[in-house]
């Protein structure tokens, strides 16, 4: 049998790929290879699924990607958010818009974007299936020929697109066999490095640190005494190193600049300058003069972060307050507005949310998501070296270049006419 579209990958961007083009009237099979479609889906937001982020506006919802986010333009133009939210309202899934607009489902639940997208291939009858490993795909004269699984089955297929993820989360499935095939083909990957992932941090104390959680800190990465970003947000120690939403966005961009030495800086005080800090705290001395410096600190900070900053200090943690010296006092305040964390590395793949880098977008055609070298061949989702912040930003590549793959690979060129469903 000879397919019109064979897909590999059944993660959202396959899965929105695989539906759109059956529902357009084409023959349709999909190979994903673990034994269930949208592992990494139902992992989402915390299994709440970010679905998308709504910034309405495609012109400033490309500058959230970055350099290459003007690539998104024409996909994000036709199936932006708006749709994205309509499609999976349409489709039963009721979603809510929290803050810095994050949309969620409004059930919490992960598993009714997963269940929405099976019955979008059940009803468009998309062939899927699953436990179906792609061993090698086999091409002649810049045309794909046949897809190898596993098990040695050959699927033949007019048109092919490849969905198949990054590297990171890799017992998702997500392991990277794309960017090889790519590569053989002549495709240029750009270098991938794990992205959205915790940092893992050399000083000693850090373990002692596991599970504290700032709520609203300021945190700077330095490169030399250089401030190369700063951000306020949340963040939280881990058993090796730090982690939350700006770390997160930050570790892109340190990924990029290992191995040079860099540091970061947190201020526990970020509404205050140095020396409104100072004024603060002698106030605060005033107040508890006949308290131990010790009992002092524990009722300022985090009962796991009072002893090292206390140790750091080196003031006598017995110390009444009223006897600390005004050197002391600079030093603690040094320590509040500028306690500085050594960076050893990204924490990997096994604990990324995104691989930045992959398919050089240059060679991808950004309105119809076709290979430019590769006559029948298309490319949708996290393979494409696009990497966005969290808040939704990458379930939407997936869902738009998903969707314009799917729709192109359709074209009317093959003469489909819609499904009726
Ligand atoms: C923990 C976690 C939480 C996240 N939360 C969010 C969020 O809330 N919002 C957001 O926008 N983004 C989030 N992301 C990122 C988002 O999940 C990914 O960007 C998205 O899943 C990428 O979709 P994709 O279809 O391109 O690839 P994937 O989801 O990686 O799917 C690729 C599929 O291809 C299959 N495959 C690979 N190789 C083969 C092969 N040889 N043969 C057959 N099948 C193969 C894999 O098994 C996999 O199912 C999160 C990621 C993680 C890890």
């Amino acid at each position: 049998m000879i397919y019109d579209i064979a897909i590999i990958g059944g993660g959202p961007a396959g899965m929105m790929a695989a539906g759109r083009s059956a529902e357009l009237g084409a023959n349709v099979i999909l190979l994903e290879k673990n034994k269930d479609l949208g592992l990494k889906l139902l992992m989402t937001g915390n299994g709440r699924c970010n679905i998308t982020n709504l910034i309405e506006d495609p012109r400033k919802l490309v500058q959230a990607y970055g350099a290459n986010g003007k690539f998104l333009f024409s996909a994000l133009s036709k199936f932006g958010p708006r749709e994205v939210i309509e499609f999976f309202n349409q489709r039963g899934v009721r979603t809510k818009v929290e803050d810095n607009n994050r949309v969620f489902t409004a059930s919490d639940k992960a598993a009714d974007v997963l269940r929405a997208l099976v019955n979008y291939l059940k009803y468009t009858r998309v062939q899927v299936r699953t436990g179906a490993r792609v061993k090698e795909i086999t091409s002649l004269d810049n045309k794909i020929e046949k897809i190898i699984l596993a098990n040695g089955e050959e699927i033949v297929a007019n048109k092919f697109i490849i969905t198949t993820g990054g590297k990171s989360y890799p017992l998702s499935g997500s392991t990277g066999d794309g960017y090889k095939w790519l590569k053989d083909f002549g495709h240029e990957i750009v270098p991938t490095l794990p992205a959205l992932t915790s940092l893992v941090l050399k000083d000693k104390f850090i373990p002692e640190l596991e599970g504290v959680s700032l709520a609203r800190v300021q945190i700077s990465l330095l490169r030399d005494k250089k401030n190369l970003f700063s951000g306020i947000g949340e963040t939280v120690f881990t058993r090796d190193g730090i982690s939350g939403p700006l770390i997160l966005n930050m570790s892109n961009l340190i990924g990029r600049e290992l191995p040079a030495k860099l540091k970061l800086q947190i201020d526990f005080y970020p509404d205050l300058d140095l020396s409104g800090l100072d004024k603060k705290i002698q106030k605060d001395f005033q107040v508890d003069k006949n308290k131990s410096f010790k009992n002092f600190i524990a009722k300022l900070l985090a009962p796991k972060l009072a002893p090292i900053i206390i140790k750091l200090s080196g003031i006598d943690p017995e110390k009444k307050v009223n006897q600390v010296s005004g050197e002391e006092r600079r030093m603690l305040i040094r320590l509040l507005k500028e306690f500085g964390l050594e960076i050893y590395g990204l924490a990997g793949y096994e604990r990324a949310m995104l691989t930045s880098g992959g398919v050089k977008l240059s060679e991808v055609d950004p309105k119809t998501m076709k290979s430019k070298l590769i006559d029948n061949l298309y490319l949708a989702g996290e393979m494409l070296d696009l990497a966005g912040p969290t808040g939704g930003f990458n379930l939407q590549v997936s869902w738009s270049t998903g969707y314009i793959a799917g729709e192109s690979a359709a074209g009317l060129d093959l003469g489909f006419s819609p499904v009726k469903w």
